[in-house]
């Protein structure tokens, strides 16, 4: 049996690219697995038998990390959370959604805090006090100029990954992964499909080679919302809140009116972040209030469990 990623899916055909040889063979799914619920889907980890030396047929399916709807993908190691910190304005109750979403989700958040040209040395400095405490709680933050070609170790994170990058429209994910864009493996046409404004929306979710990990080819994850997530979920996955809440007088403590609570305390004396605490509370506030229909959540999962850190 060989194990293999599938990077593609097109009308029931699947591109497998195997993870020893790194041929890409073209492979049809044993019997049960054509069925949609069980089908394999792009992200997968699967092992396949060869008929040939370009087919095979799929034959079982690795069990998942993750399994998102929006984009359709399985198996998302990491999300590049791209924001611009002016034109448009870093947006960090925006962050926050993106983390506690990701993090509920089992997908590590790197944070991209781009056109850092557009700011004076104060802005600079302003900025850089929200980058150590984002770090000081466990994130890694990249900063970039796509303009100015500056993108730090950006580059070294994604080999051997399956990563995602998002973020809202006008930050610049096209202008990174522009700049990104050395050799990847697909013809231009699709490079630049992938590459560029993101309004391709019937095509299919598609991992694309970049600096030998995998870029999923899709806009992201559009709109965020707190689709199957519940209070306790939010409070679990705010990672500071989460550490501190050992402390918290009551187990399961939300951090709202409940006494002795150490979350509160530390927003109290500014050990947590003000905006943080107070996004927490907005969301807390959001949620159940735009419940919305199955189709309509850009982003789910079947995975509910945490990170193991
Ligand atoms: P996307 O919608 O997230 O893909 O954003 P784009 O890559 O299309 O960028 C939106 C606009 O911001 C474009 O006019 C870019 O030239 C500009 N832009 C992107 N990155 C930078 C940057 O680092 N500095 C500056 N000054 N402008 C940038
Ligand atoms: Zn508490």
């Amino acid at each position: 049996m060989n194990n293999g990623l599938v990077i593609r899916l097109i009308a029931g055909e699947y591109k497998v690219f195997d993870l020893d040889t790194l041929n890409i063979i073209n492979c049809k799914p044993r019997g049960v697995m054509r069925i949609k619920s069980s089908a394999p889907k792009v992200g997968d980890y699967v092992s396949y038998t060869l008929i040939d030396d370009k087919n095979g047929i799929i034959e079982n399916i690795k069990p998942r990390i993750n399994d998102l709807i929006r984009p359709y993908i399985a198996n998302i190691d990491q999300a590049f959370v791209i924001f611009s910190v002016k034109e448009p304005e870093l947006n960090l109750n925006l962050l926050d959604k993106f983390l506690v979403t990701l993090e509920f989700n089992n997908i590590t958040p790197i944070i991209i805090f781009n056109k850092w040209d557009l700011l004076n040395e104060q802005e600079q400095k302003e900025v850089n006090e929200v980058i150590k405490y984002y770090e000081s709680i466990g994130y890694k933050t990249i900063i970039t100029s796509a303009t100015h070609n500056i993108y730090n170790d950006l580059k070294e994170y994604l080999p051997n990954k399956v990563s995602v990058f998002t973020g809202q429209s006008g930050v610049g994910k096209s202008s990174l992964l522009n700049m990104l864009d050395t050799k990847l493996s697909l013809d231009t046409n699709e490079i630049s499909m992938a590459l560029g404004r993101g309004k391709h929306t019937t095509r299919h979710t598609e991992l694309l080679s970049v600096e030998s990990g995998w870029v999923a080819d899709t806009p992201g994850f559009g709109t965020l919302d707190f689709e199957g997530m519940e209070k306790s979920d939010l409070a679990q996955n705010f990672v500071e809140f989460f550490a501190a809440s050992s402390n918290c007088k009551y187990n399961g403590c939300l951090h709202i009116n409940e006494p002795n609570c150490k979350v509160k305390e530390l927003v109290g004396n500014n050990s947590i972040l003000n905006s943080r605490y107070t996004n927490y509370l907005t969301f807390i506030n959001d949620l159940g209030k735009d419940k919305k229909d199955y189709d309509s959540s850009p982003i789910n999962s079947n995975s509910k469990r945490r990170r193991k850190k």
